[in-house]
């Protein structure tokens, strides 16, 4: 048995495994996002690495290689907002702290970052709607794609506890049970990889956490399905969570608990390939933990986009320890 000590380590290297395989996954499918699966191939090159953003892709074009988009600047605003909230997230707040992201990136002229349904629901906001009703219509991949956070911030069991943690960060994009299915479905698995499990035993978790918002059969099915192509016919790679959160899952089961070898194979199916080598990267990362990531494309992350997980991290483990 692991001394106490030793499940901290353990706790902290799958969290920061996940934080950096999700950046990993959301730098390899930045150039290729929005494409279809050859042209994301023959972008990725052989073999596969961190790519520009191209000049005619109309999301990426412009950003250097190794650059992560709103999936990781999601994910650090949700950490920041429960390490500041003592692990609670106010709707109010979470939509004001989105919105002033948005901000930030049209300043930036990056406006097209934002996904259809954080648009709306922002705009919804802003009109001075209640943001605990802003959600009802958000069932695109936003909330699973901002979720490892509350993951890594909330144990695993008792299950009522990390659904409840699960909707609070949905609510005001994302207030749609199959939104909730898909982030509920990530928040397992990595709460489950930051507790010690391997991706099989955390799968199974996702499946029920999944089945609590009526959709275990997505990712039971996903789990069954024996190759990438079979995986993409099924479900395909859109931004709608019942696309690329079970493609996501597949990928990652499929990657024998590689990470660079998920993110890889995510980026080059083509379609929202950011978002799903992102959550294939964050799943797989904390079922593995960051020693099992390859150390150049952690550097390589770090030091393009000037992130840091670390502080983080400590944060959000400490939530979870209450
Ligand atoms: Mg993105």
């Amino acid at each position: 048995m692991p001394t106490c000590a030793g499940l901290a380590e353990i706790s902290t290297d799958r969290a920061l495994g996940a934080l950096y395989g999700l950046a990993i996954g959301d730098a390899l499918g930045m150039p290729t996002q929005e494409l279809d699966g050859p042209t994301a191939r023959r972008i990725l090159g052989t073999p596969p690495d961190f790519r520009e953003g191209p000049a005619d892709n109309p999301i990426a074009h412009g950003l250097p290689a190794g650059s992560v988009t709103d999936d990781t600047m999601q994910c650090l605003l949700i950490a920041d907002l429960l390490i500041s909230g003592g692990g609670t997230i106010d709707p109010h707040r979470l939509a004001e702290a989105l919105a002033a992201w948005e901000r930030e990136m049209a300043e930036r002229g990056r406006s097209e970052l934002l996904g259809p349904s954080t648009r709306r629901a922002l705009a919804a906001v802003a009109a001075g709607e209640d943001p605990s009703q802003t959600g009802r219509t958000g069932t695109t991949n936003g909330a699973a794609m901002r979720i490892t956070p509350v993951g890594i911030a909330t144990p695993v069991e008792p299950l009522d506890r990390l659904l409840a943690a699960v909707v609070s960060a949905d609510l005001v994009t994302h207030d749609t049970d199959i939104a909730h299915a898909g982030a509920a479905a990530v928040a397992a698995v990595v709460s489950a990889g930051v507790s010690g499990e391997t991706f099989e035993q955390a799968a199974l978790r996702a499946v029920r956490a999944a089945a609590r918002f009526g959709y275990a059969d997505l990712f039971e099915e996903a789990l069954r399905l024996g190759s990438l192509d079979a995986i993409v016919d099924r479900f395909g790679t859109g931004v709608e969570t019942a696309e690329s959160v079970p493609t996501a899952f597949g990928v990652a089961r499929l990657s024998h608990g590689d990470v660079w070898e998920a993110c890889g194979h995510a980026a080059a199916l083509g379609g929202d390939t950011d978002t799903i080598a992102a959550l294939a990267g964050a799943m797989v990362g904390a079922c593995t933990g960051l020693r099992a990531l390859p150390p150049d494309a952690v550097q390589k992350v770090r030091e393009v986009n000037d992130i840091e997980f670390e502080s983080r991290v400590d944060g959000l483990l400490k939530l979870r320890r209450r």
